[in-house]
């Protein structure tokens, strides 16, 4: 396995202008498992108020170990690109336009990468949320990845298809069920699901992980001895996450499934000493699981 990281800074034109735009720095990894590849992409960052993260008394106190202190996180965004010579595979698209001013730049991270959406063959994801999913329509509701077959786990789908969740679901969701209804509904005629354990791809194995949403899966990306485990939102930051698994996460749909969830990953992913990529971990995401003490902590360095 070989690890790499960079730095692809990108110059910025107006269209018709000759005004430069400001600089903005792509920070992406790059990891090879056997002749396949993986790279992160940044789609930008969340800024999220500190109750989002948790409500825990004890919260303050350990993110300042993290040098965290402010009233909001800003946590950063990656997007997975694998490919192994056959198939170039998105996990997650990204926000789009409509979520955050700050996130929805996954195209200019392709573009930097020479990658276009044309060349995507599936797009993966692992769950429904708007920071995962909004960046997949175009500006006329077409998909953006127009060659893509789109998967999603079958209890994901099934929970976000339903117009009902939009009446079921707590309120300070409830643009998240309309938002994540509108673009599937786009989608139904191109998705494949899946469920826990399905090979979902050559090299590529669903594991459920619910909590975070109730059909969120993460994946397990296989070149012989090689493997990297994308999670996602269930290992959702480098901090709380790790130091304390077992607190309720307010990013989590359902807090105790979730805290479950990422106890079991975090175990797994240490005795095994498995990479990871996590969607909002830092530096690109890609990492290891190291034992601290009776918690955890993200170390960057695979
Ligand atoms: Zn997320």
């Amino acid at each position: 396995m070989i690890f790499t990281r960079r730095t692809i800074l990108r110059m910025g034109a107006a269209a018709g202008a000759t005004a430069l735009l400001p600089l903005r720095s792509f920070a992406a990894q790059t990891m090879t498992l056997g002749s396949a590849t993986l790279d992160t992409l940044s789609d930008g960052n969340l800024v999220l108020p500190m109750g989002f993260v948790t409500d825990h008394p004890g919260a303050a106190e350990v993110m300042a170990r993290y040098g965290i202190t402010g009233p909001q996180v800003e946590p950063p965004c990656n997007v997975t690109l694998y490919r192994d010579g056959t198939n170039t595979v998105l996990f997650d698209v990204g926000a789009g336009p409509d979520f955050m001013p700050t996130a929805g730049k996954l195209h200019e991270a392709l573009d930097a990468l020479g990658v276009s959406a044309d060349e995507i063959t599936h797009v993966v994801f692992t769950h429904a949320h708007p920071d995962h999913l909004w960046g997949v329509l175009d500006e006329f509701d077409e998909p953006i990845f127009a060659n893509a077959q789109h998967m999603m786990g079958k209890a994901e789908w099934d929970f976000w298809i339903d117009p009902e969740t939009q009446n079921t679901i707590d309120e300070g969701r409830k643009t998240f069920a309309a938002g994540a209804l509108r673009r599937m509904s786009m989608l139904e005629d191109r998705i494949v699901t899946f469920g826990d354990g399905e090979e979902i791809l050559p090299g590529v194995g669903a594991r459920a992980s619910h909590g975070h949403t109730p059909g969120h899966m993460a994946f397990e990306v296989r070149q012989g001895n090689s493997a990297c485990m994308v999670v996602g939102d269930a290992i959702g930051n480098n901090h709380l996450a790790f130091a304390e698994p077992l607190w309720a996460s307010g990013s989590d749909q359902d807090a105790e499934m979730g805290a479950q969830t990422r106890l079991g990953l975090l175990n797994q992913l240490a005795d095994a000493q498995m990479p990871m990529i996590g969607y909002h971990l830092p530096e690109g995401g890609i990492g290891r699981v190291e034992r601290d003490g009776a918690a955890f902590r993200f170390a960057t360095e695979v």
